[in-house]
């Protein structure tokens, strides 16, 4: 991405050529990473890239370079279907806020990424569009629910991407594709446009190769927008691209997250990239997560009790899907909602309006409350005793297509070492820290205080100045 920049100041390519390279080889992609491709909109984008180039060279880093968009997130004109039949052919008519930043910065938006239907899944097999492949090994898992923007990204078939992670869905498929991916602290990036699924845990976040260029994307979708009533008003100062330096940083390792589980090719690449970073100057020292180990269980009782709330929407009334031929009005909502949704997001409707019924509301839902305080607070005095946390990013590498196809809850505890900082909105990130035998990315996971992602990033960069995991190409 900053050679591309580079590249286009020398002269050596040009926005609309690159545009056009990287149309050619999406077209020719097996990965499955894209739903939908803008040729016309993105030769556009470019032309106007241009200009921003031959204007304020010196501003607009991004102008011209070309980024995927998950499909959850609203293009104005371009279908967003969230892998759902319930949303095909649905035309958002205005641009998500995060859409619109990256535009006025001068990015183009190439095309729109698989994902798991509605962003409910760790593989991105439970979309209607099949299933998107890992380019280290198309027989593999890019990794859920963002996994077409990682795939995209790892294949060469953009510069960076946009994800979303409610639970891990821009963390785990980043570790299982050799990427960069932030989940920004919880209410930093604007939701507005952002299809919800869980609105508490939801945010937009970068995947990129390196830390360096993922600053990059967040610095540029960052910051307050009064059209999300949880945006955080506050000072944004610009985020910084460069390397922190680790003296005197203290990184807490919770033991919890090296529990039963975590593969042993896994544990050794995270402890050994730990390891690196004492030897950069971190102060190594161990810290406590004393209620994490409830945080799947919170987290699937919380994230499908709002995902029931946010999906009635779509009730064939007011937009997507409606079912044809009913009989009256409830005919017209089974049959909508029936074929209008797949196996996993009707699990959680069903799951999700169980633990808010009368009667299951206080041993369920207000029980998986009082414990998500709990959990936020156990971040909260971690970090008293540390700057940042490190641990893995998911327990294994990229799993076999169908590996979990049965299984659900099997897929579910695969979050286990994502989902504490999405329940207690800090930020944190994967970024790639070692291979396994069979030559899979594995990522290693950093967790800042909320709003400290300079902090996070800079830890990042240092990081990969020092290892060359993130330049390997599959
Ligand atoms: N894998 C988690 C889930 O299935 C997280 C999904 C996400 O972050 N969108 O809910």
């Amino acid at each position: 991405m900053l050679e591309t920049a580079r590249a286009f100041r020398r002269g050596a390519t040009t926005p609309t050529r690159l545009v056009g390279e990287l149309l050619e080889r999406i077209e020719q992609d097996s990965l499955n990473a894209f739903i939908g491709v803008d040729h016309e909109g993105a030769l556009s984008q470019a032309a106007y890239a241009e200009g921003l180039l031959s204007a304020r060279p010196d501003e607009c880093i991004l102008a011209g370079i070309p980024l995927a968009v998950k499909d959850n997130i609203c293009t104005r004109g371009l279908e967003t279907t969230c892998a759902s039949n319930m949303l095909a052919g649905f035309v958002p008519p205005y641009d998500a806020h995060v859409i619109t930043r990256l535009k006025q910065a001068g990015a183009v938006i190439i095309g729109k990424t698989n994902l798991d239907e509605f962003a409910m899944g760790s593989a991105t097999t439970s979309g209607n569009r099949g299933p998107a492949r890992n380019p280290w090994n198309p027989a593999k898992s890019a990794g859920g629910s963002s996994g077409g923007s990682a795939a995209a990204v790892a294949a060469g078939l953009c510069l960076g991407a946009l994800g979303t992670d409610t639970g891990g869905s821009i963390r785990q498929p980043a570790a299982f594709c050799g990427l960069t991916g932030l989940k920004p602290t919880y209410g930093t990036v604007s939701r507005y446009g952002l299809v919800a699924f869980a609105s508490s845990l939801d945010q937009i976040g970068p995947l990129a190769r390196s830390a360096r260029e993922a600053a990059l994307l967040f610095d540029a979708i960052k910051g307050h927008d009064p059209r999300d009533a949880t945006s955080v008003a506050r000072d944004y100062p610009p985020t910084p691209l460069d390397a922190l330096d680790l003296r005197g940083v203290r990184i807490g390792v919770p033991p919890e997250m090296f529990g039963e589980g975590l593969c042993p090719e896994v544990e050794r690449a995270v402890r050994e990239g730990v390891a690196l970073l004492g030897e950069l100057g971190a102060e190594i020292v161990e810290v406590r997560l004393p209620h994490v180990h409830a945080a799947v269980a919170v987290y699937y009782i919380l994230a499908t009790a709002e995902a029931s709330s946010n999906l009635a929407r779509y009730d064939g009334v007011r937009y997507g899907l409606r079912a044809a031929n009913p009989q009256d009005v409830c005919d017209m909502y089974l049959k909508t909602r029936s074929q209008g949704f797949k196996e996993e997001v009707k699990r959680r409707i069903m799951l999700g309006t169980y633990v808010l019924a009368h009667g299951y509301y206080e041993r369920y839902y207000r029980k998986a409350s009082q414990v998500r305080a709990l959990i936020a607070e156990d971040f909260r005095q971690a970090f008293a005793a540390c700057d940042l946390l490190a641990g893995p990013t998911a327990p294994l590498t990229a799993f076999e297509l169908d590996a979990m196809a049965d299984d659900p809850l099997a897929m579910y505890r695969l979050d286990i070492d994502t989902i504490p900082a999405s329940l207690s909105g800090v930020p944190a990130l994967s970024l790639p820290c070692g291979f396994s035998e069979d030559g899979l990315p594995i990522g290693l996971q950093l967790m800042a205080p909320a709003f400290c992602e300079a902090r996070l990033l800079g830890a990042a960069i240092t990081f990969q100045e020092h290892t060359r995991f993130h330049e390997v190409w599959p």
